[in-house]
């Protein structure tokens, strides 16, 4: 979490740099006549304000660490500021092959400490359970891809554990195939919240997907490596519900 932590500083001050420097180069071309200051005023506009919104999410970032909280109005900036930057750091960290998955683990938690700091208490039909069907046993022969009711809770993985915690108290579980079907389900139910399991990578885009729907956001534990027989603690799901639900 720290590197990426880091790597998201480091990459929204090298943009502000880069953008005062194309400023400074556009004040010396207008100031020395070689440019139409005119026809540059848009681009002047949007670099200034692009640096001062950069700064203001830099700053959000730099005191939602330390406090773990953030109010209001910052909510809205850095949820803005994530959605445009999240993608493009993405972009350039695949190009100069840095470290993507650090970047992603520290959007997971910097969106869950946005999520908590705006307590709400829910029905159990506003809320929505995400799984990723890696977490079934890769040798159990029940598709519960789509039919959760499929899983005979046999134990040999942690869904017939969580179907038992969630289902029971009437919230609506879905083990889903892929990040498609999951933005889908979203899309469709339209829940108020929404409890994603999955990797960083996939639970980034489904955050960034999920525009005004508040997700929070687990990370799966790989003991057997990616995509297989993936595992969570159900503990710290049991504590966010126990949070979450009126
Ligand atoms: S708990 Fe459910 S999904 Fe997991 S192996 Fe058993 S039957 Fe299959």
């Amino acid at each position: 979490m720290r590197k990426g932590y880091k790597l998201f500083i480091l990459y929204t001050v090298l943009l502000i740099i880069l953008l005062s420097a194309l400023l400074l180069a556009f004040g010396h071309t207008s100031f020395t006549g070689r440019s139409n200051g005119f026809l540059n005023v848009p681009f002047f506009i949007a670099s200034l304000l692009s640096i001062v919104g950069l700064f203001a999410i830099l700053i959000s970032v730099l005191k939602a660490y330390s406090r773990r909280d953030i109010n209001k109005s910052t909510r809205w900036l850095l949820k803005t500021g994530l959605f445009v930057l999240v993608p493009f750091y993405n972009f350039v960290s695949g190009i100069f092959k840095v470290d993507v998955e650090a970047l992603n683990l520290f959007y997971v938690d910097l969106n869950n400490i946005m999520v908590r700091s705006c307590p709400g208490k829910y029905t159990p039909d506003k809320i929505l359970l995400l799984l990723p069907h890696c977490m079934q046993n890769s040798e159990c022969l029940y598709k519960v891809t789509g039919k959760i009711s499929n899983c005979r809770r046999c134990g040999r993985c942690k869904i017939g554990e969580i179907a038992e915690i969630f289902i029971e108290r009437g919230i609506h579980v879905e083990v889903v195939s892929g990040g498609t079907a999951a933005r889908k389900l979203v899309m469709t139910l339209k829940p108020g919240l929404v409890l994603a399991v999955a990797c960083e990578r996939e639970l980034t885009s489904g955050i960034l997907d999920a525009g005004d729907i508040p997700v929070i956001a687990i990370i799966n534990q790989r003991p057997e490596g990616p995509c297989n027989n993936t595992t969570i603690n159900t503990e710290e799901l049991r504590n966010i519900l126990e949070r979450i639900l009126v």
